[in-house]
């Protein structure tokens, strides 16, 4: 199914996007070149939401389950351009390596899903039943999941693949993230007479201890719900003879599965609660961050850094039918979970759609210099694509017709 003539078309998809520079907030070069690379490969339609997410779909000639493509079109910036030995735009193809940003972050991911699809409707002549979507999602970097959810709201599908680096292993799910502000508030004094005011570092200092010896919740597959203090700030920022009246503390926090918005700040509540019955002079809050980014169709994108964690059994019926197409593709997936935080926060996390991560590279190639993906983890990545969109939509789906 993948031909040596189609290898080359994967190689090249991979390096127009590649030549497409695309940091968070500033995709529309590269959503213009996909779209093109969409109407290449006959796909039936596409269509870009107000965040700028582009869209392809493939309509199978029979009614059935949908099932969607997830790959951000957004990459980490380029640091220092002096120090990567291959242009980071320039999508150069050496010994067996494609190199740029976004190579293995996930702009390769995107060519073999969106290659895999149009190959799969040409050989069956949309034969099939139900619909293919691939999607090129904006602002994942930063903000994982929350542009993702526009995408569901429009193709409302019944299974969802991300396409993140796993080294062509099955993911199943992952832990989540959420970053926590706690706020303590004081009263501004003359460092020279500091009884007159209260003081909102000591006051954090304080919390910050208690929060320690908070107990953390564990799981048996994802480990540990971290909790992580990240930065501090205090103000008046420089406090020249201040005593400072405010003091924000961030943490990161790690998500296991089943964790909610409610069940991670309730004992933080309870215990700033518990500390201000102590003493009356303590005043402090508990929230998520939030964060707001511009998408450059011009819209805001806003929202609670809260990104939920996921996973599967081994059992389920779409990690076997997903697993069954890599095998009847040549590979002998692991299954195991990211170790980081995807758009399956938002697809499995929060809307329950059924999701898997099957990705071509290693993950710690992301964000690095002179970011390469293999040709050959490429290719593989195509059949194992394809293989999923047999499995699923002609075997799956006729199992369901079987049932039902
Ligand atoms: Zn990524």
């Amino acid at each position: 199914m993948i031909t040596a003539e189609r290898e080359q078309k994967i190689i090249s998809i991979c390096q127009a996007l590649l030549q497409k520079k695309s940091y968070s907030g500033e995709e529309a070069g590269v959503a213009e070149t996909l779209r093109d690379i969409f109407i290449e490969l006959g796909y039936d339609e596409f269509f870009v939401d107000t965040y700028g997410n582009i869209i392809g779909e493939i309509r199978g000639k029979q009614p059935g389950k949908s099932l969607l493509f997830d790959a951000h079109i957004d990459t980490v910036p380029v640091v220092d351009a002096s120090q990567w030995k291959h242009d980071p735009f320039g999508g150069e193809l050496s010994r067996g390596r494609i190199y740029g940003r976004g190579a293995s972050d996930m702009k390769g991911a995107l060519s073999a899903m969106v290659a895999a699809a149009g190959f799969f409707a040409a050989d069956c002549g949309k034969n099939f039943a139900g619909r293919i979507y691939v999607a090129g999602v904006v602002h994942e970097e930063c903000f994982e999941g929350i542009a993702a959810r526009q995408i569901s709201k429009r193709v409302n599908p019944d299974y969802v693949v991300i396409g993140e680096a796993s080294e062509l292993n099955l993911k199943i799910g992952q832990r989540g993230r959420a970053e926590i502000v706690v706020e303590t508030f004081g009263k501004p004094a003359h460092s020279a007479n500091p009884q007159t005011g209260i003081n909102a570092v000591y006051k954090m200092a304080d919390a910050i201890q208690q929060i320690r010896k908070l107990p953390l919740v564990e799981h048996l597959v994802l480990g540990q719900g971290i909790m992580e203090l990240t930065d501090i700030k205090s103000s008046p920022y420089p406090g020249a003879s201040v005593v400072p009246d405010y003091c924000r503390a961030t943490y990161d926090r790690r998500l296991l599965v089943g964790e909610t918005k409610e069940s991670v700040l309730a004992p933080l509540t309870q215990l700033l609660r518990t500390m201000q019955e102590a003493d009356p002079k303590f005043d402090a809050r508990v929230s998520f961050a939030t964060g707001s980014e511009q998408c450059y169709t011009g819209e805001a994108i806003t929202g609670e850094r809260f990104f939920p964690g996921w996973l599967y059994e081994k059992t389920d019926e779409f990690v076997q039918a997903a697993l069954k197409g890599l095998k009847s593709a040549g590979l002998e997936p692991d299954i195991t979970q990211y170790s980081f935080c995807t758009n399956g926060s938002h697809y499995a996390g929060e809307a329950g759609i059924k999701t898997i991560g099957f990705g071509p590279s290693r993950e710690n190639l992301a964000h690095t210099i002179d970011e390469y993906i293999e040709v050959e983890q490429l290719v593989q990545a195509a059949a194992g694509y394809y293989g999923i969109i047999k499995s699923v939509l002609t075997d799956t789906g006729k199992l369901h017709e079987n049932i039902n």
